[in-house]
């Protein structure tokens, strides 16, 4: 039996232009991509990039690596051009402090005047999801390689793994940004100089030993991407994040100071018949500690506004209008359009979510 690994034909593939070998800035001011040893390169006028931000131009010093792709909206070829932006970072005096945890992965707490306290909690059960899932699917491809015998196709099994985690890998990054940017919003809207973290580098470790939770419990732990989140923030806000000790505070009640141990997400004082979301209480006594050095009580009549994020869906609204277009063209030709279709959606890179790098998509219009 004749057989064949599977093939499609690929109808545009995006080429890459490195920074100083592949493109480069000719003297006569006209930009060079390289197509190797012995052939002329393709010769371009020199693109105008303006920062998104700041609708500052960009020199060429700060692209990236290039790449020719194919626009499928605009049927033409296009580059696209990554540059390093100017960061705007977060300049004030407030404090804002930060409650991290497994199911909200950032509570930020913020005086806004002296009566009211802003807080933004983010939400994300849906990184527990994707981790869920890995779990599962990676215990399910372990416990048949536990079983395969000498001579078997174990490899399959190995590549089925690989490919799981890689692509959750992805998907996890993807949230910690979108959590973090979130996070920054709120810091720079605030004129923060100053954030606070609550204590809790090491609780992952040696979790057994501790005897800290059921093993479901401590898995979550392990996997809980705590420092990345912290490293991105640092990052997307140009300050960086003192720790203080929180013990205790989701548990203080922040009106009285009486000690109440909350279950849920509700925290409710049975002294003073305090009401709040749990990752708030914890993030307004850490500003308190912050500020005071101790979990003093805000007064009475203080206003707490309370707001929630989530992360977003997995893909753009461009992605998705971009796919709904492809969706289109399959309808009306079923048989032609599937490789066309699923050979231009990979030629456009996802866009970087963080706030140091941008994309720039400029048409190509004349090729020298
Ligand atoms: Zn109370």
């Amino acid at each position: 039996m004749k057989v064949r690994s599977l093939w499609r034909k690929k109808n545009y593939r995006p080429l890459s232009f490195l920074k100083h070998f592949g493109w480069r800035v000719r003297s006569d001011n006209k930009l060079n991509l390289s197509l190797g040893r012995g052939r002329p390169g393709i010769v371009l006028g020199l693109p105008a990039i303006t920062d998104s931000v700041s609708g500052e131009p960009v020199s060429p010093e700060l692209w990236g690596e290039i790449q020719l792709c194919w626009d499928q909206d605009n049927r033409q070829f296009s580059l696209h051009i990554p540059y390093i932006s100017r960061c705007i970072f977060s300049t004030g005096e407030a404090v804002t402090a930060i409650d991290e945890g497994i199911i909200n992965p950032m509570a930020l707490a913020t005086w806004v005047d002296e009566q009211t306290i802003d807080v933004t909690i983010i939400n994300g059960r849906e990184a527990r999801a994707i981790k869920r899932q890995r779990n599962k699917a990676t215990g399910r491809l372990q416990s048949k390689m536990s079983k395969t015998k000498n001579g078997s196709r174990k490899h399959r099994l190995v590549a089925a793994t690989k490919r799981t985690k890689g692509k959750t890998r992805l998907q996890l990054r993807d949230f910690d940004h979108q959590v973090t940017r979130k996070a920054a919003n709120h810091v720079i809207a605030h004129k923060t100089g100053r954030l606070v973290a609550g204590d809790v580098r090491g609780i992952e470790q040696k979790t057994k030993q501790k005897r800290r939770m059921g093993r479901h419990g401590r898995q979550q732990l392990s996997q809980w991407s705590r420092g990345v989140q912290e490293r991105y923030l640092a990052e997307k806000t140009g300050l960086d994040i003192d720790c203080l000790n929180e013990s205790g505070s989701t548990k203080t009640c922040p009106a009285c100071g009486a000690r109440n141990w909350p279950s849920g997400r509700d925290y409710r004082c049975k002294v003073c018949n305090f009401t709040c979301h749990r990752d708030a209480v914890g993030a307004i006594n850490i500003l308190q500690e912050a500020i005071h050095g101790d979990y003093v009580p805000i007064g009475a009549d203080v206003v707490i506004r309370v707001t929630y994020l989530r992360d977003e869906k997995r893909w753009s609204p461009v992605q998705r209008n971009a796919h709904r277009m492809v969706q289109c063209r399959k309808a009306i030709t079923p048989s032609s359009a599937k490789n066309q279709a699923s050979a231009e959606t990979s030629c456009k890179p996802k866009l970087a979510n963080s706030s140091t790098s941008s994309l720039e998509r400029v048409p190509l219009v004349a090729v020298a």
